[in-house]
Parts: C-alpha cells; sequence; structure tokens
C-alpha cells in the first residue's frame, strides 16, 4: 500500500557506491598515476582494506595544475551567475547524496554514524549553497572603487578530521570567486573528496575547474612547490604549516593556514551547570577530540571543580563506544594507529607529569583504533598534555579564582584557534570573550559552526579565514 511518505533507510543500512581502486581526477577525467602506484585506504574501527587510492607525485601535480590552468581561461570567464548555477549544483548533489555520503565518511575515517550524517554533509552542502548565493554578488564584498578579480590556480590541502568538510570550506569560496583548484585529500581519507570529484563530473562542471590529486604529505609539498600555483591554502598541523610558510616565502604565491589549536573551555560558578557539562562534552568528544578547535583545556572556577569532575565522571561512563556506523555510538574510532599511539604517548606523560587521569570503563572493540572519553585532573599548566595537541578524546581540567587568572591562563599558549565562555553574567561573558586571544569564542555554547561565520586562528593556529564575506577575501585579487 502506498504511504505518504517514501522508504528512506536510516543512514547506516545505505551501501555506498564503491570502487575497488580510484584514480586522480584531472582534467575532468578519471586517469591513472604515472607510477602506477597506490595506496589502500583502511576502516579504522576494523582495519579493513576499503579501497586502492592512486599515490600521486610531482609530475600528476604537475598535470593537475596544468589542467587548473587552462580551466581558469574558461572558468574565470563565465559570467557569475553561471559560476553559481554550477556551484548550487554541487551543493543539491551532496543534499541528494548525503546517505551515502555520511557512511562513506564514517567507513573511512571512523567518526560516528550521528556526526557526519547531522553535521559534516549537511555543514558541507550549507557552505556550496552559501557561496554560490555570494558568486554573482562580489562586489558586495569589496570595498567601493575595488574591482574583485580571481587570484587564480589554487592548491588546497586538507586533513583528515572532517574530510569533505574541508574540502567544501576550501572549494566553495575558490569556485565563487572564479578561482580553479587543485585539491590534496588526507593519505587515511580520501574516498569523500573522490566522491566529490565524481558529483563534480556529474555536475558538468567545465574540465580543469577542480582537480583532486591523492597521496601523501610529499603529494601535498610537490603542490606547494609548483610554480604554476597561485595561492595555498592548508589546513592541518602546525608543524606543516611552518614547513609550507618557510617554502613559500619569496615565491608571491599567497597563503592561508588553519592550523593546531589547544581551546580553552572556560566555566565559572555561576554557569549554568547542566548545560556547561554538555558542553564540555561536546567540546572535547565530539570526533573523538580530533578537532582543532576542541575545548581541550577545561579552566573552571575552583569552587566548583569538585562537582564538575564528579558529574564529568558520571557523564563520560554513559557515552557509547564502538561501531561508527551505528546510530548510537557517541565515540567512534581514531583515525589511525599513529595518531592512535600518539594520543597514548601524551596521556603516559601526562600521567608521568602527575596529573590524574580519570577514563570511561568500557570494553574495546576486538578489531579497530578505539580510545576511551579520558580527562585529567591536577594538571600543571607546564604539563605537556596542557601545552600540546593532544587531538583525541582527553580534556585537560585546570582551576583558577578571579576573571584575571582564567584570562591569563586560557591565554598561556602558543595557539589561538578558538575558546569558551560559560557564565549566566552577559557583561562578563562579554568582558571573557573581549579578552581572549583566539579567533572564535562560544559564549555558553561549543562548535557551533555556520558557512556565514569566519573561522580561523591567531598565533600559532594560523592567519587567513574561512566562511563568511571574509573566506571570500582570501580568493580576490584586488584590482
Ligand atoms: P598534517 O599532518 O599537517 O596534514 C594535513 C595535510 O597536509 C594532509 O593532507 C597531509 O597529507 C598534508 N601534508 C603533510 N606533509 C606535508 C608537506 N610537507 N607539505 C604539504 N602538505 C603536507 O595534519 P593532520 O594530522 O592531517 O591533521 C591534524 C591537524 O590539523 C591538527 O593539528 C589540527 O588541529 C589541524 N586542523 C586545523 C583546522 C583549522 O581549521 N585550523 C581544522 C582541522 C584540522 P597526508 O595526510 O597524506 O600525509
Ligand atoms: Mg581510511
Amino acid at each position: 500500500m502506498a504511504t505518504a511518505f517514501a522508504y528512506a533507510p536510516a543512514p547506516e543500512r545505505v551501501r555506498p557506491h564503491l570502487r575497488e581502486r580510484y584514480g586522480l581526477f584531472i582534467d575532468g577525467k578519471w586517469v591513472s598515476p604515472k607510477s602506477e602506484r597506490y595506496m589502500e585506504t583502511i576502516n579504522p574501527a576494523d582495519e579493513t582494506k576499503i579501497a586502492e587510492v592512486a599515490y600521486g607525485d610531482a609530475e600528476d601535480v604537475d598535470r593537475a595544475v596544468r589542467a587548473a590552468r587552462k580551466g581558469f581561461e574558461r572558468w574565470s570567464k563565465l559570467t557569475a551567475a553561471d559560476r553559481a548555477k554550477y556551484i548550487y549544483r554541487i551543493a543539491r548533489a551532496i543534499t541528494e547524496r548525503s546517505r551515502e555520503l555520511a557512511v562513506l565518511e564514517s567507513l573511512d575515517g571512523g567518526k560516528p554514524i550521528r556526526e557526519s550524517r547531522d553535521f559534516d554533509i549537511p555543514t558541507s552542502a550549507a557552505h556550496f549553497f552559501y557561496y554560490a548565493g555570494w558568486a554573482d554578488k562580489l562586489e558586495w564584498a569589496v570595498r567601493a572603487g575595488h574591482v574583485a578579480k580571481p587570484i587564480g590556480v589554487c592548491g588546497q590541502i586538507v586533513p583528515w578530521n572532517f574530510p569533505l568538510l574541508m574540502a567544501a570550506w576550501k572549494l566553495a569560496p575558490a569556485l565563487a570567486c572564479g578561482n580553479t583548484v587543485v585539491l590534496k585529500p588526507a593519505e587515511t581519507t580520501p574516498l569523500t573528496a573522490l566522491a566529490l570529484a565524481q558529483i563534480i563530473a556529474e555536475a558538468d562542471i567545465p574540465p580543469g575547474v577542480v582537480n583532486v590529486v591523492t597521496g601523501d604529505g610529499s603529494t601535498g609539498a610537490a603542490l606547494v612547490d609548483h610554480d604554476g600555483v597561485d595561492k595555498i591554502a592548508f589546513t592541518g598541523s602546525t608543524d606543516v604549516g611552518k614547513i609550507i610558510q618557510r617554502r613559500i616565502a619569496g615565491t608571491g604565491k599567497r597563503l592561508t593556514l588553519e592550523l593546531g589549536g589547544k581551546a580553552a573551555n572556560v566555566v565559572f560558578e555561576d554557569a549554568p551547570l547542566d548545560q556547561a557539562i554538555e558542553g564540555i562534552v561536546q567540546g572535547i568528544y565530539f570526533n573523538q577530540g580530533h578537532v582543532c578547535c576542541a575545548g581541550s583545556r577545561l579552566l573552571v572556577e575552583e569552587s566548583v571543580h569538585d562537582d564538575i569532575v564528579a558529574r564529568l565522571t558520571d557523564r563520560i561512563q554513559t557515552l557509547r563506544l564502538g561501531d561508527p556506523l551505528d546510530k548510537n555510538t557517541d565515540i567512534g574510532a581514531i583515525n589511525s594507529l599513529p595518531q592512535l599511539e600518539k594520543i597514548r604517548e601524551l596521556v603516559s606523560s601526562g600521567i608521568e607529569q602527575g596529573a590524574t587521569f580519570v577514563q570511561a570503563e568500557c570494553e574495546l572493540p576486538k578489531r579497530g583504533y578505539f580510545f576511551p572519553a579520558s580527562f585529567f585532573t591536577n594538571v600543571q599548566t607546564s604539563h605537556r598534555i596542557a601545552r600540546e595537541e593532544i587531538f583525541g578524546p582527553v580534556l585537560a581540567i585546570i582551576t583558577f579564582r578571579t576573571p584575571d587568572e582564567a584570562i591569563e591562563k586560557a591565554n598561556n599558549t602558543p595557539y589561538g584557534l578558538s575558546a569558551g565562555v560559560w557564565t549566566a553574567e552577559g557583561s562578563k561573558n562579554m568582558w571573557i570573550a573581549q579578552h581572549l586571544r583566539a579567533g572564535v569564542v562560544w559564549c555558553n555554547t561549543f562548535n557551533k559552526f555556520d558557512p556565514s561565520s569566519p573561522f580561523g586562528g591567531y598565533k600559532e593556529s594560523g592567519f587567513g579565514r574561512e566562511g563568511g564575506v571574509h573566506g571570500l577575501h582570501e580568493y580576490l585579487a584586488l584590482a
């Protein structure tokens, strides 16, 4: 019997279309890598191979950059309304294929399907919708008297924690401004970028406008070094960001860097504590803590420290760790074995340096890379766990007595990407936010994103902004 609503299977039951082997997407076509080398991408939740992916070397990067240059001649001359039409097509196709993309993202990277379904994929589509809307309004993005022109060929390098979303953050504004792109996805999570390449092919976007070259760090380095690239947009670790900055110095290439973070999440005694606990949990355990803007340093006012620690001890016990494709899972798999080892090493250092370790008790799956939700108390600001990015589900709790001390401790970091403040007092919220040296400050919430809102860092968290009108400026040359 016909029903009013079409049956839509739950995302975890959707089987994504997978090829055994993926080539490079260059000049609108799938091509083999010159070296004929392929790498495996695995499912970190069970360590099985998902597919083989082309290893692109400097020669392949060169082919892609040349295709992007040719594509630029055509793309930059299209009317803005035509460019918008193509970008809207990408946005719609992501929405139409959102379930498949969500499964693919969780399969390849280990994140809970609830997050890829409700956050990564819809937010990726939202970025394309948002910037498609800007394509024919660029004169409003620049100061009167200036003409907004594209920069040219953009090399874009993305990490593994939000693979499709980071690609969307970069591609959407670049394309809206009339640039063409060579995208380098991370080695462990190439599949959604490759699915996006297929979407782009099916959307009839002119050849060479978007090229996707998979590979490892040296593929990214070849892109950075290529003479035909006019701009590099990089999201990843601070160490690699510094290498790129040095290599680009003096070349005239434009550069934006979105790097690491060690955000302070500051909780005052007058905060609504039930809400704050949820914000703390969201802030550090979202995506297993593989989040550049994670609230990984919890600064709590001394008077509520014991209460918060007791509540958090109970709350982490309720988080379900396991199969990323189960919609009830809260904590999925750690993205790779090296990342798991890095988390373990930093946790050992925290224990050795004298902090107290608390971890949710749960059974770990027999295979795959997993780490239960954890936190440290008795943390000194000098401890490595308080200074270095762990990039895992591990929180460092530090106390403060006065708002001034909270600011001083929050800003005592080489990073400056994000921060959170929890207090019932509006003026205190504003005062703290003004004094935190962080690109984004969330008040009584955490990890909220919108395409219209700029995101980016200070200090060793990088420079340049993604999102909003600010994000357009990074892809425009003014005349
Ligand atoms: P990563 O090691 O720096 O890698 C990022 C990307 O750069 C990957 O595609 C990587 O390729 C490539 N790469 C590696 N070495 C390179 C080189 N010498 N030249 C050019 N490209 C190179 O970082 P990750 O471990 O993937 O990602 C985690 C980091 O990203 C964290 O520090 C996190 O805070 C940061 N992040 C920042 C933001 C932000 O918006 N600020 C957002 C998300 C993540 P392979 O992976 O294939 O080696
Ligand atoms: Mg993988």
